[in-house]
């Protein structure tokens, strides 16, 4: 079971058009009119309300597929990590740290193009040479268990985690991948898109055939049969809605039953040739996609497997090769997929790479500099005052018995809280990189990582370990963990104002806070105990009033269209119950806070809105965004998330007291009548 992340938004990039500085006196407006469209009806279309001046004003950058609240305040933490990463470049600050100097030599080595480009594709050539020695299946097998620890997810990937029905043991775990397209769909759906990003893709993957001396014809003609075997692969795949269900993907196997299943591939010499002691179990998602991967073995011809192989490592290693590699990447994951005009500059993507590497290093200047404790503080009161609001509401709850309310509540109090960063860092010094070599550099980190990915195997579960690093813009509810974790760079505007009325932090950071405890809670969530373990503690009434409530989610998001798509509300259905739930429970964790001072939600006023009118505007802020098209398309296949503008007009139209605080007319589009609206919190 992978973690559920916020927003799945943390690429660093972009330009500055907001200032906004923590704590100080500048701390911007939460509600600014400006940024609204007061000639629109708040009743009818409480998205273009309460961000429409902001969204007519504003220009997706060049650079970017996609702008947004989130967006520039990943931005400007982005400021802050380059000003600490170019520290270490320039060999300022403490020179003697083993960590700043790999910190700074890896950053140097990517901003070196001079080198970069004279090299080519050399730093990859080793590994390309082996797989040309391929001659048979066996050396398949071989070669793939020796792309795995490269990045090289093909044709599925192997990674440890908690064994999600006993989670106090870490176990090896298989699922599908190897394509090089973003989903199944991409390969199997008929329509002009499709075909034109086909093409897309093949030309890629030519464009990195003649990067090796091939042909022109020679070219076409592998990328055809490599693309024809991806299809193979694709049709085999789940679907993505099929992967969010925890009991179908949990399939555990002796390795006994893994070889019978598959007889053709030989795990025991996979397994050897990664360097790993062989597991005796293993858990794998999908058992038909490994004996399709078994058929396949012997049935494509070994120069197609061989030609798969090499593409596959080009495009893991593209961005790190020379800019006539990477140009050919960027024109289709940047330009065909999403739309993107122009490149990010270079220091901006040398600096995502580097903390992928070199993540936690630079969160340890980042929180020493950056997260006052203060804002932890303060962050803690909202947290256990949302816990509280939600048991309460738990066990008042009409649909759920009390056998079920008591296993909620319980799991609900056991449920970790983790803020702003790790209580210890991870160790570097087994990680080598060098000024000069940004390729070998990335290389080695992977290793680095896939090192100790496997050493988890057999050891106590790392209770401590984080999965985000304090300098991301976002925030997750771990399911085997039954932990929620808030990195410290999601403290501030506009998630959290720390000089902030109730009202703004409730609607910002408080919902964040909710949608990720109510994940515990969602449909899949919920097939979890209080320990992480998958263990059904519904009753079956329960489970069946909970799927006929979420049923009411899924249909109102299946209506909702952008460029000319329907979201699915299968696929996004967990992302939308945590907004419903964690709006609900916010909001009424605010009239707690309110209520405790002697404060209400009508009033003050404050800029003319009352507290629980701005808790609504605050909450819709955050998800205001402008999308290219290519992008809104490729998200509404891939993302579990909804689109922000219906994070807004969905969430909001399913709680009672948005009806309180704007009038909503019948005939509104967004309306929910009451029999329409969840109630599931
Ligand atoms: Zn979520």
């Amino acid at each position: 079971m992978r973690r559920k992340d916020f927003a799945l938004w943390f690429v660093l990039a972009g330009l500055a058009l907001m200032a906004s500085c923590q704590g100080g006196k500048h701390e911007e407006k939460a509600i600014m009119k400006e940024d609204m469209d007061l000639t629109v009806d708040p009743g009818t279309d409480f998205y273009r309300y309460s961000n429409g001046g902001w969204i007519s004003r504003t220009k997706i950058p060049d650079d970017k597929t996609r702008y947004g609240a989130f967006d520039i305040l990943a931005e400007e933490t982005e400021r802050k990590v380059k000003d600490i990463v170019y520290d270490a470049w320039n060999r300022k600050g403490d020179t003697t740290d083993a960590e700043w100097i790999k910190l700074g030599n890896f950053f140097a080595a990517g901003m070196d193009t001079a080198t970069i480009d004279a090299m080519g594709y050399e730093p990859i050539k080793p590994d390309l040479d082996n797989i040309a020695m391929v001659a048979k299946p066996e050396d398949v097998v071989r070669q793939l268990a020796r792309l795995c620890p490269l990045g090289c997810r093909i044709p599925f990937y192997i990674t440890v985690q908690e064994d999600s029905r006993d989670v106090t043991q870490m176990s090896l775990s298989i699922y599908q991948a190897g394509l090089g397209m973003p989903d199944r769909d991409y390969y199997l759906d008929s329509g002009a898109d499709y075909e034109r990003i086909r093409a897309a893709y093949t030309s890629m993957l030519e464009g990195f055939m003649r990067v090796q001396g091939y042909e022109e014809a020679a070219a076409k003609e592998v990328a055809r049969d490599v693309f024809e075997f991806e299809k193979r692969l694709a049709k085999g795949s789940m679907t993505r809605v099929e992967r969010r269900d925890p009991i179908r993907t949990y399939n555990k196997l002796t390795l006994e039953e893994l070889q019978k299943l598959t007889p053709n591939f030989d795990w025991s010499l996979y397994f050897q040739n990664m360097g790993i002691e062989i597991p005796k179990t293993l858990i794998v998602d999908s058992p038909s996609f490994l004996e399709l991967v078994n058929r396949e073995l012997v049935a494509t011809p070994i120069n197609v497997w061989k030609d798969y192989m090499s593409l596959q490592l080009m495009t893991d290693y593209s961005g790190v090769l020379s800019s006539e590699i990477d140009q050919l990447s960027f024109d289709f994951y940047g330009k065909t997929l999403s739309g993107q005009p122009v490149q990010r500059a270079r220091w901006k993507r040398v600096l995502s790479v580097t903390q992928g590497a070199l993540g936690e290093a630079i969160g340890r200047e980042y929180v020493a500099k950056y997260f006052p404790p203060e804002s932890k503080k303060r962050m803690e009161g909202i947290v256990e005052n949302l816990r509280s609001t939600l048991r309460e509401t738990i066990l008042g709850l009409e649909w759920m018995s009390d056998s079920t309310k008591e296993r909620a509540v319980a799991k609900l109090d056991a449920m970790g809280l983790k803020i702003g960063y790790p209580s210890k860092w991870k160790d570097y010094s087994d990680l080598t990189v060098s000024r000069d070599r940004y390729a070998l550099n990335v290389r080695n980190a992977r290793i680095f990582e896939f090192n100790e990915e496997m050493s988890k195997l057999g050891k106590p579960v790392d209770k401590e370990e984080w999965f985000m690093y304090p300098q991301t813009v976002n925030a997750y509810y771990s399911p085997t963990r039954n932990e929620i974790v808030f990195p410290a760079a999601i403290l501030q505007p506009p998630f959290f104002y720390p000089n902030g009325d109730d009202a703004v932090n409730y609607g910002a950071i408080g919902v964040v806070i909710g949608h990720e405890i109510t994940h515990g809670f969602d449909d899949q969530g919920r097939m979890y105990n209080k320990d992480g373990n998958l263990e059904n503690w519904w009753t079956d009434g329960d489970a069946l009033r909970f799927k006929e409530l979420t049923q009411l989610v899924v249909e109102q998001y299946n209506g909702f269209v952008l460029e000319g798509e329907h979201v699915n509300g299968s696929l996004t259905l967990g992302e939308n119950l945590a907004d419903y739930g964690g709006l609900s429970i916010a909001y009424r964790a605010l009239e707690k806070a309110l209520k405790a001072k002697g404060e209400s939600v009508q009033s003050p006023l404050i800029d003319g809105f009352t507290p629980q009118q701005r808790f609504f505007l605050a909450y819709s802020k955050v998800w205001r965004n402008v999308v290219r098209p290519e992008e809104s398309k490729r998200r509404l296949k891939t993302d579990v998330h909804s689109p922000g503008e219906f994070r807004v007009n969905g969430a909001v139209y399913n709680i009672p007291a948005f009806y309180e605080a704007f009038k909503v007319p019948e005939d509104g589009p967004y309306y929910r009548t009451p029999a329409q609206r969840p109630t599931i919190w």
